[in-house]
């Protein structure tokens, strides 16, 4: 489904992905690890077009989106939770995720409303409260769940777990593995905590400063640190 070729990404003099090649088939669970600074978020940020790769290619379905705006990516089904779960703090629960639903049209809101509901059950008994006033990660919750609103193809996520409580991120994991499953969305996973991270993806990557260093079935990398 997503193809990176050999993808080089700059700021400035300084060269966050040194040619990095991943892939994500239908229906998988893929996640990219690594410590603080080893390019993740701007692999993501790189597949959503800003900033741009200024080499290498990126695939989705065959066609090449290297050069796809940022507000175009998620016409083509690429949905994002990106990191810093940046969220309207001033909004509801309920509006938060009425913004998600742009995209898809809006048309089908209730019942994408009533799904992210059923994965996320303290959202739900939140649905007036401020997005502002939510724990860290309730927060997340509803950045994946606005993310979900779209209707993706395919669901980038950044860190889901980033300073969040232990039975938050468990609540959170065990979301990812059911919208994977029911929904059969594929999902790139670009996270810190490894061992949760592993756990649950089909296949994953190492990324050490810039270059892939490993990669492998996701238990197989669990059992091989
Ligand atoms: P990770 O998500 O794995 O922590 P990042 O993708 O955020 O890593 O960063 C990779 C490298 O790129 C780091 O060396 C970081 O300092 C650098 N970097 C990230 N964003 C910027 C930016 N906006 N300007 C300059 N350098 C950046
Ligand atoms: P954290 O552990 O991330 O610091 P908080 O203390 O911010 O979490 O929030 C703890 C709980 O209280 C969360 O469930 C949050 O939704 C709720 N909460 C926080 N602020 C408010 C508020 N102003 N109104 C209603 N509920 C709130």
């Amino acid at each position: 489904m997503l193809q990176l070729e050999d993808v080089h990404t700059r700021y400035g003099n300084i060269e966050a992905l040194k040619g990095v090649s991943v892939e994500v088939r239908q229906g998988e669970i893929v996640t990219i690890i690594g410590s603080n600074g080893a390019g993740k978020s701007t692999l993501l940020m790189t597949i959503c077009g800003s900033p741009q790769a200024a080499a290498g290619r990126i695939l989705l379905n065959g066609e090449d989106i290297t050069r796809t705006a940022p507000y175009d990516i998620v016409h083509l089904g690429i949905s994002q939770a990106p990191e810093g779960r940046r969220i309207f703090a001033r909004m509801s629960v309920l509006e938060n995720l009425q913004m998600g639903s742009v995209p898809s049209g809006g048309r089908h809101f209730e019942e994408d409303v009533q799904k992210v509901f059923t994965l996320f059950p303290r959202l739900k008994e939140r649905i007036n409260q401020r997005g502002g006033t939510l724990s860290g990660g309730e927060q997340q919750m509803l950045c994946i769940g606005r993310a979900l609103m779209a209707r993706p193809r395919l669901l980038l996520l950044d860190e889901p777990s980033l300073g969040i409580a232990p039975i938050l991120v468990r609540q959170i994991f065990n979301a990812i593995v059911e919208i994977n499953k029911e929904q059969g969305l594929t999902i790139l996973l670009v996270e810190q905590n490894a061992f949760q991270a592993l756990k649950i993806a089909h296949r994953a990557y190492v990324l050490s400063t810039g270059r892939v260093v490993m990669e492998g079935a996701g238990r197989e990398l669990l059992a091989n640190p």
